[in-house]
């Protein structure tokens, strides 16, 4: 990745029958307006309750199966987001998550069964979306061994490539313009505000055009990240957890 005009990526997570029909169709309204073909970060057997906030919608795998025909990049987002496991992840931002600390073979179980899902609505899923960045050394080499070689997560400002598998990094929660790098932006389905998409809307009219397919952004696998850039992911990965310790010692 050379430096010039940041790139950037968008990703929607948690998606499910039980998402938000008419968030759904305000983002997808605006992928379609600025050309914009996101990362889908599909949950195969929703079982989280949290994310159950409408009846399943029958259109749903076929509104998924459009988006990728159009562009879109189909990410494998964990297998029933239950997030009851303590253990560290690669990506520790989160206490508990679904995969990381997991037995392997469970690991593999899960991994196989929603890929199988996911495979039987049409969809092809080629990259891990881990729920809460929550995934080990283990879920890597699994996910090595059932093909799909590149996750999205990771603090870093460009590509980079690290225990067998290609990294793009996962840094904002909302547009945010930055002078260089590669940046994806995380909007969740379930509780992405009017106004988030408001400000999405207003950032994509001036940065549309730096907006890359994902699919591309996959085919640039970046070398191991050079000294400066761990340097720079690890104060970002402190300053991240510096502000939830924060957040909970002020009771929000
Ligand atoms: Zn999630």
């Amino acid at each position: 990745m050379t430096p010039g005009p940041a790139r950037y990526l968008l990703r929607l997570d948690d998606l499910c029958p039980t998402a938000p029909r008419a968030r759904l169709d305000r983002l997808q309204g605006l992928m379609e307006e600025f050309r914009v073909c996101p990362i889908l970060a599909v949950i195969p057997d929703n079982q989280d309750r949290e994310l159950a906030m409408e009846p399943p919608d029958p259109d749903f795998w076929a509104r998924m199966r459009a988006l990728q025909a159009e562009g879109a990049v189909i990410g494998l987002h964990g297998y029933r987001h239950l997030c009851a496991s303590r253990g560290r992840s690669l990506v520790p931002l989160h206490r508990f998550t679904e995969f990381a600390g997991v037995p392997e073979a469970t690991q593999r179980n899960w991994m196989r069964a929603g890929l199988a899902i996911l495979r039987a609505q049409g969809l092809n899923p080629r990259l891990w979306v881990a729920p809460r960045h929550g995934f080990d050394r283990v879920t890597l080499r699994v996910l090595h061994e059932e093909g799909i070689r590149v996750v999205s997560d990771g603090l870093a400002r460009m590509p980079f490539q690290r225990g067998g598998v290609t990294w793009l990094p996962q840094q904002l929660w909302a547009p945010v313009e930055k002078p260089w790098g590669l940046w994806t932006i995380l909007l969740h389905t379930h509780t992405a505000s009017d106004a988030l998409i408001d400000d999405l809307r207003a950032f994509l009219r001036h940065h549309a055009g730096q907006f890359m397919p994902a699919g591309q952004a996959m085919a640039e696998f970046g070398p191991k990240l050079p000294l400066t850039e761990r340097l720079y992911e690890a104060a970002a990965l402190l300053r991240f957890r510096q502000r939830q310790l924060r957040k909970r010692l002020s009771g929000r």
